[in-house]
This record gives C-alpha cells, structure tokens and sequence, in this order.
C-alpha cells in the first residue's frame, strides 16, 4: 500500500504568518509543541485552567487564557487536553467560539474516529499525532534527532487545509524525521492495536518465562536482574530501532545467534495462536466494538476491578518484592487504586454478560 511521506521541505512556514496559535492544555504534549511552535517563529497562546499548568506556561512566558477565551482569538488551536476530556471541553470551551476556517488539530485521532466529537463543517480538522512522548517532541528538536509525526486532514472546509498542516507540522517538529500522511481512523486502530495487540501479547511472553524459572528454583531476584533489570532487553530493543529487528541479531555472538534463530522456529505454532488473538483484537477495534465497550459504565468498573488486582497479586507482587530484596526504589504508581465501590460492582453485578468475566478476575 502506497504512503505519502513529508520532510521538512514540504512545509512552507510563510503559510502561518500572522496568525494566532493557541495551545489548549499545557500538558505533555502542549508544553512542547508550543515551545517548538513559538522557536519556528509563530505567535502562540496557551488556553488551560487557571493553576500549575497555567503558571508554567507563565513561567515560561506564553500569554495564558482560559481555553474559551485563547480558542476566541485563535487562527488555529491544538486541543491537548487528555482524550478523555476532550469531548467535554470540546463541546463547552471550543465549539461555541470557532470562527469560521478556524483550524482545529488534534495529536490523536480517537474521538474524531469514533465520532465521540463532531466538528462544525465549516473549520479545518487536521491531525498532527507525534509518535513520540511529550518531552521527546521538544528534545529531539534541540538535540537534532528528530521525531515521526502521522498527519492527515479530516475535513478541508477553507481549502487550504493541506498548506496548513504541512505549515503547521512543520512548526511542532513533526516533519523532522517525516511526516506520514494517515486518516484519523488509522491513526487511531495502529494507537490501540500497540495498545491491546501488541503490548499484551509481549508482556505476558515476558512475564511467563520468568515464573517458569522462579518455578524450576531460579532465585527470583536473578531471573527477574537477568531477563529486565540487567536492562538487556533495553538495548536490544534500541538496536532494533537503529538496525532493525533481523539485522540486529548479528550483534551477538555465534552462539547466541545460533539459539536464537535455530528455537525461534519453534514458536510458530503458539504464533499462530497468538496471531488469532491479535485478529480478534484488530477487528473489534475496527468496528468499533472497543469503544463502545470502553464508554459503558461495566467497563469503568472492571478496569477499576482489573487494576486493582494487577497491583496487588500475582506479578506485580512478585516484581514489588524482588525490587525490594535488590534495594531498588520503591515505585508504586497506581498506590491510590482504589477498590470498586459497593455500588459499583452491585451494579456491575446486575449485568449477567459480564458476570463470569467478573468472577475470573476474582480468581486471578
Ligand atoms: P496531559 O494529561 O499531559 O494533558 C493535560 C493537560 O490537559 C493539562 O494542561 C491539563 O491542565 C489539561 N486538562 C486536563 N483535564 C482537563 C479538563 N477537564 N479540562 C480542561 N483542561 C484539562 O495530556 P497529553 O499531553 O498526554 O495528551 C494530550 C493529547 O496528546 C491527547 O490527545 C493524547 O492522546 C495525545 N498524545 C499524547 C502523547 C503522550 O506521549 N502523552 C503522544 C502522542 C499524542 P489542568 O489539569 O491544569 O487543567
């Protein structure tokens, strides 16, 4: 399949002069992108609520409003606030103050997608999407490594919106390393196929080889120093992105490469399996089921449920351990997870289609 990919020549930044950029949440993403946006020469505001956010923003001396009134005297604004709330502000604090061809883009496709926000037909929809952490997208515009974007338009309602997006991806650093031109809705499938395919999958091929080796009487601490702590895997992971996962194999030592590519053969059955899971996950994110089943309310309370137990039982207790025996820093980031209320899982309860789900994560 063919793909369009842009570099920096490809953004004319003459297209954005004169106009008003206002960054909507001066988070991760915003912080950056207005740092890299305001060094290519472009006027920025930042529209966020009124606490420590907006005092960063202050400090680092952007003019702030509150987002309605920043969207009020924008050309065209990025809406960073988390996805979750994007919907909300959207619908409270932006739509009601778009001017016409204003020009919205938003750093991931998730609720245009899946029609969670509706945009009024007569602005420009683009999506600048960095595939890059917050704090990456301003490093690796000081330190010259650049970064990969997936950019597209949604809706072209001045006709220019092609020069915009290339302008204005250019300005965020998104056309540093390429810009790759995707919809929303691919943009968004490839976000949670790495999310539920991909990630899933790994870690639980991670996990499992080590309580098998914790089972046959390996001491844990060094199973778990020698598989992830040693950081290994780390640099193989980085190898893989500056060589290529076949190449880099050619690294190692004879041997070494002889067990890996001679037994990697021997997962293919368990691939297969495991390629079938993956297709089921692929095509419930694709028609939609995901999220649908992500805005119901048993779903909230299963998570809660699923979270809960994820940090208490099973690995996450063996990997608390361990760490501690190592005298590692104690990192806790989900301490405050808190259990499902009664009322919650009464009401989760009511729902029988979900009953025996529940009841295996009782058991888990
Ligand atoms: P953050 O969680 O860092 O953003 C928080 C910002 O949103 C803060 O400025 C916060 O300010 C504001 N905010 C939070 N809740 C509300 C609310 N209810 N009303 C108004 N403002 C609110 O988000 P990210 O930067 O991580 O994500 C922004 C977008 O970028 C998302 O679409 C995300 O998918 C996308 N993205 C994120 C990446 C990442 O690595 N994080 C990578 C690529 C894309 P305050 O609470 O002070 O109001």
């Amino acid at each position: 399949m063919g793909v369009t990919l842009y570099n920096e020549d490809d953004g004319d930044l003459t297209v954005l002069k004169g106009i008003t950029v206002a960054i909507c949440g001066y988070g991760n993403q915003g912080r950056s992108q207005a740092l890299n946006i305001r060094d290519a020469g472009v006027n920025v505001i930042i529209g966020n609520r009124d606490d420590e956010y907006r005092v960063r923003a202050q400090k680092d001396g952007f003019p702030t409003f509150d987002i309605s009134e920043a969207v009020k005297q924008a050309d065209a604004l990025f809406l960073l606030v988390p996805d979750e709330v994007q919907k909300d502000v959207f619908t409270k604090q932006v739509k009601p103050f778009l001017r016409e061809h204003s020009v919205i883009i938003f750093a991931h496709g998730y609720n245009i997608a899946f029609g969670l926000i509706i945009p009024p037909s007569n602005i420009d929809v683009l999506l600048i999407a960095p595939r890059m952490i917050g704090i990456g997208v301003r490093e690796c515009i000081l330190n010259g490594e650049g970064y990969f974007s997936f950019i597209g338009v949604h809706q072209d309602a001045s006709g220019k919106a092609k020069d915009k997006l290339l302008a204005l991806s250019k300005a965020v650093g998104g056309l540093s390393k390429a810009g790759i031109e995707i919809s929303f809705e691919q943009e968004t499938i490839l976000d949670l196929f790495t999310e539920q395919g991909f990630g899933p999958a790994s870690s639980q091929i991670m996990m499992k080889p080590i309580e098998l080796l914790v089972e046959a009487g390996y001491p844990e601490e060094a199973v778990l120093v020698e598989l992830i702590l040693s950081g290994n895997m780390k640099h193989s992971f980085m190898n893989m992105m500056d060589l290529g996962i076949v190449n880099q194999v050619g690294l190692l030592d004879e041997r070494s490469q002889y067990g890996l590519l001679s037994r990697g053969m021997r997962y293919k059955e368990i691939i297969e399996e495991v390629l079938h899971i993956q297709k089921g996950v692929l095509r419930h994110i694709e028609d939609g089921g995901f999220a649908k089943e992500w805005e119901r309310f048993p779903s909230k309370v299963k998570f809660k449920f699923i979270k809960f137990m994820a940090s208490r039982v099973g690995f996450g207790s063996l990997e608390k351990r361990v760490r501690k025996n190592l005298g590692l820093p104690e990192v806790d980031l989900w301490a405050e997870t808190p259990y499902p209320t009664e009322e919650e899982i009464e009401r989760k309860m009511r729902l029988q289609r979900e009953l025996e789900e529940f009841k295996q994560y009782k058991e888990f």
